[in-house]
């Protein structure tokens, strides 16, 4: 299986999608995260919305933003030649002092 970034690299060239720079890349994971809240708090219920029929109110909807979320954390990581899932297990590694990939 191809690692989370190279996907993520075939997906943006599939959809012919722009390549963010660092910047509009952390300012889309951004974008996403409210994205997250605004599933968080239709969760919650209670309010009234602008839009009740675009009601997202589930928690497939919510777990989708998380990963648009982590989509767009990884493509910031890719601006500046970053791998951030070889970075995380190498800082859990350190962090933990064992190596949990094996
Ligand atoms: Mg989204």
């Amino acid at each position: 299986m191809k690692k989370l970034s190279e996907l993520i690299k075939a997906y943006y060239q599939i959809r012919e999608l722009k390549e963010p720079t660092t910047t509009e890349a952390i300012l889309w994971a951004t974008s996403e995260l409210g994205e997250v809240c605004d599933v968080l708090l239709e969760l919650r219920g209670g309010w009234t919305r602008n839009h009740p029929e675009d009601k997202r109110d589930t928690v497939d909807a919510l777990v989708e933003e998380l990963a648009d979320v982590l989509m767009m954390v990884m493509v910031a990581g890719h601006t500046i030649g970053s791998d951030l899932e070889e970075v995380l297990i190498a800082r859990m590694k350190e962090k933990a002092r064992a190596d949990l990939t094996e």
